[in-house]
Order: structure tokens, then sequence, then C-alpha cells
């Protein structure tokens, strides 16, 4: 195995050192978050009116929960510590469900965070001769300019391609030898489905890695991707609330992701109680930023649902691993009263092996009833049997998604490029239920 480091005394420190760090620099967060208009009335109103009122690790639990709706109501500076003029760039996100959250950088924020960048792109055992093409989209998104500026750091060439224009994107893989990609899982492997069409074959590219992310996917998913690009697909996680890219990654064993806790503390809780849940349990992921002043963010409830591995990794590193993410609290769906997460849906289709690159999840309303429809593109291959196959395929995935959720979705199966095919973050499922 390839094992890198890029600062191996911090990715190996023992746990006191690292506990020690995280409550230095919790200390300093409170220095800065004093400053803004937004916690220099929330901690005061839990008596904490100075660094020294936090004198263990525990005290950040006196702290109240931060959510996506405080940054909201706190739109556009009541969270910002610094004059603007020490700040020098801004993220929000997309707004799609409201009004859009900012974060803002100072000149020392995002060199932490483009450290952290460079981390998790070494921890993969990729390195300067690599040449990585960037399909995250620029912009406000943090997932293409973090990205960006860690993988410049760690002396990879960079081709910022951004999202969009496949064509383009499979010849600009093929003239500059890419080796590795950041993207989403969706559009690779909507990419993938686009090849034949280009005369492009998998073996014609130079391609080793991925670095997928931004959007939930399975076990299932990243297998589908490493054996038809033949690369090895690392998990990525971010958040633009934390600086986006970079809070977790997988390292050269793939087995869940390092969350870098000498830059983010990681609080496991509960979501309907608010309470810790025990070591290795899945909750709600909560996290402290401790590496950015300008705007500090602390116990951002990320509406994650996810565990901590508490085993230790055979790559050295002591930073705990956080599963890959199960679901998001708020994407429930409920169908005629039975819950369950896109995921598990996902999690069942992509390992079916007739199943092609992209699948959809539809609920409609039936009368009275709910009515929820899995539709899912197979390799066109499949279509050249006989009709008896299809249909035994139909019942195959039906029965194997009852196993999993309960319920018995109607299934559909579609030619290959049929279903709506996204260059960022897939949108699966579409519910056209009235709203309550
Ligand atoms: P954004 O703030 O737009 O970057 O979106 C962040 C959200 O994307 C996270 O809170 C997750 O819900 C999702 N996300 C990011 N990376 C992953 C990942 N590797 N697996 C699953 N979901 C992810
Ligand atoms: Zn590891």
């Amino acid at each position: 195995m390839d094992i890198r480091y890029w600062n191996k005394d911090v990715e190996t420190a023992d746990v006191q050192k690292i506990r020690h760090l995280q409550l230095q620099r919790l200390k300093s967060i409170i220095a800065s978050a004093l400053k803004t208009p937004f916690y220099s009335r929330r901690l005061p109103s839990v008596g904490i009116n100075s660094p020294d009122d936090i004198k263990t690790l525990d005290d950040l639990r006196r702290i109240p929960f931060t959510m996506k709706d405080d940054l909201r109501q706190n739109y556009p500076k009541g969270l910002l510590s610094v004059d603007t003029s020490e700040v020098v760039r801004i993220h929000t996100s997309s707004g799609t469900t409201g009004i859009p959250t900012v974060i803002y950088l100072s000149a020392k924020d995002l060199d932490a965070a483009t450290d952290i960048m460079a981390r998790s792109i070494t921890a993969t055992g990729a390195g300067r001769t690599d040449i990585l093409q960037n399909m995250m989209s620029y912009g406000l998104f943090t997932g293409g300019l973090c990205m960006h500026y860690g993988a410049e750091r760690v002396g990879l060439m960079v081709i910022p391609a951004a999202g969009g224009n496949t064509k383009r994107q499979v010849s600009l893989m093929n003239d500059f030898r890419t080796t590795v990609l950041h993207i989403t899982p969706s559009y690779l492997l909507h990419i993938h489905s686009k090849l034949a069409e280009y005369g492009v074959k998998v073996g014609d590219l130079a391609l080793k890695k991925a670095f997928i992310g931004a959007e939930p996917h399975s076990e299932g998913t990243r297998r589908k991707i490493e054996e038809l690009f033949k690369i090895d697909a690392y998990n990525s996680y971010g958040l633009s609330e934390m600086n986006g890219p970079g809070v977790a990654f997988e390292c050269v064993y793939k087995n869940d992701l390092h969350l870098w806790e000498d830059a983010y503390i990681v609080e496991i809780i509960n979501p309907k109680t608010g309470q810790l849940v025990p070591d290795g349990q899945e909750g709600e992921v909560v996290l402290t930023n401790l590496i950015r002043h300008a705007m500090p963010l602390m116990r951002y409830r990320t509406r994650d649902l996810a565990f901590l591995h508490i085993e230790p990794c055979k790559c050295g590193r002591t930073h705990r691993r956080l599963s890959r993410i199960l679901g998001r609290s708020d994407d429930m769906l409920i169908i005629n009263g039975v819950n369950m997460f896109p995921s598990q849906i996902e999690e069942v289709v992509m390992k079916i092996p007739e199943v092609g690159n992209n699948y959809q999840i539809c609920v409609e309303k039936d009368g009275a009833l709910d009515r929820l429809i899995v539709k899912v593109e197979l390799y066109s291959k499949m279509f050249l049997g006989e009709a008896k196959q299809i249909d035994n395929l139909k019942s195959k995935i039906g029965e194997e998604l009852k196993a999993s959720i309960t319920i018995k979705p109607a299934i559909e199966l579609h030619e290959p490029g049929s279903l709506p095919a996204f260059e960022g973050k897939a949108v699966r499922v579409v519910d056209t239920r009235p709203k309550l």
C-alpha cells in the first residue's frame, strides 16, 4: 500500500494530543465567535463570556446547536467576526431551499482549509505526478475551488474543467492523460454511459483514481464505478458550512472516511433528543469548525446521518473514521406510513449486476394511497434477451427492495440514457404528492 502523509505528526498524533489541540483551538474559536453579532448574544446566554470559560472539551456541550436556519436568519453578516477587509473569499450555498447561507474565509482560514484538502488528497496516494480533472462546479459552490487549491498545493497538475459538457470532459481526459477525477458519482456514471457514443474506451484513458462525493451514494455505486472504469474511487465528504470538501476523506484502505479531528470536532447525536449517542452508533453528524476564524461555526447540525468507527485504521492515522453518509434526517420518505431513506433503495438497486448507471425514485398519490415507483436503467444488452428475462428481473428487483424497505414498489426498467442525468449533484427523488 502506498501510504503517504501530508503532515505525519498531526495525522498520526495520539488521541490525547489531538484532544489537547482541539481544546486550544476551540478556545481560540470562542474568542473569534464572541466578536460576531450572533455568538456574542448566544454564548453569554449560556455563561460563556471569554475563552477562559471553556475549561475542557465537555464545555463545548454548553453551547446550543447552530442550525442552518440560524445562518439564514443571520444572512449576510451576522456570523462574521472580522471586517470584510480581512476576508479574501466567500462561498454561498445554492439557496434552492430558501435564503442562501454564506461563509467567509480570511487568508489564514483559506490557508488552513487548503492544507486539510492537501492532506486529504495525499491520503489517497495521489501526488505531484498526477493530473486532476476537477469536474465539480467552480464559483459560489465550494466543491470546485477548494479541491483546486488543495491539489495545487500538493503539486498535481489541475485541469479546472468544472461540471458539464461531457464530450469535452472526455476529450480533456484523453488529451491530457488525466489520472484523477473529482466528480459526483452520478455524473461519473453518466460519463461512462456516453463513452461508446464518443468512440472512447475506458482502456484508452489513463484514469487511476476518482474522488467521489457531494452527494449520497452507496457502496454498490462505488464498486460499480471502480469496475466500470478500473480505478480506485475514494469517498470525499464535506459541506459548504465547514469549508467544503476535505472534512473527511478515505485513505488508501477505502474503509470509510478519516474525519480530520484537529480541524473539526465531531459529535454524533440522536436527532430527536439532541443527546450524544454511544460510540459506534448511528446518528446526526454535528461539527465544530476549529480552523475558520472569519466566520466561526460551532456545533453545526449537518442533518447527515452516519456513525464513527472506533477501531484504528491500518494506515496509522489516528483520526477517527466517519461511515459513509447513510441518509439525511430531512430526506426520509414516508410511504403509506413506512419510513425509508432513498439511500436504502440505492443500496439495493446498484448492487444488482443487470442494473445500469442511473435510477430514479418517484412518489405519487394514487387515490388515498402513496405509490412508490423505482425506475432503473438497464445495460442495453439486457433488452436483447427474452421478454421473460425482463419480467424476472423486475420481480427480482421488487423482491430485493421489499426485503430492505418492507414495501414492494412498482419497478420500471428503462433504456440506458433515458432517465434524467445530472452534471452536479443528482436529484434522485421526484415526489409529486401534494405538500401537507
Ligand atoms: P454543500 O453544502 O452544497 O456542499 O452540500 C453538502 C451536503 O452534501 C452534505 O451535508 C451531505 O448531505 C452531502 N454530501 C457531501 N459529500 C457527501 C458524501 N461523500 N456522501 C454523501 N453525502 C455527501
Ligand atoms: Zn486510514
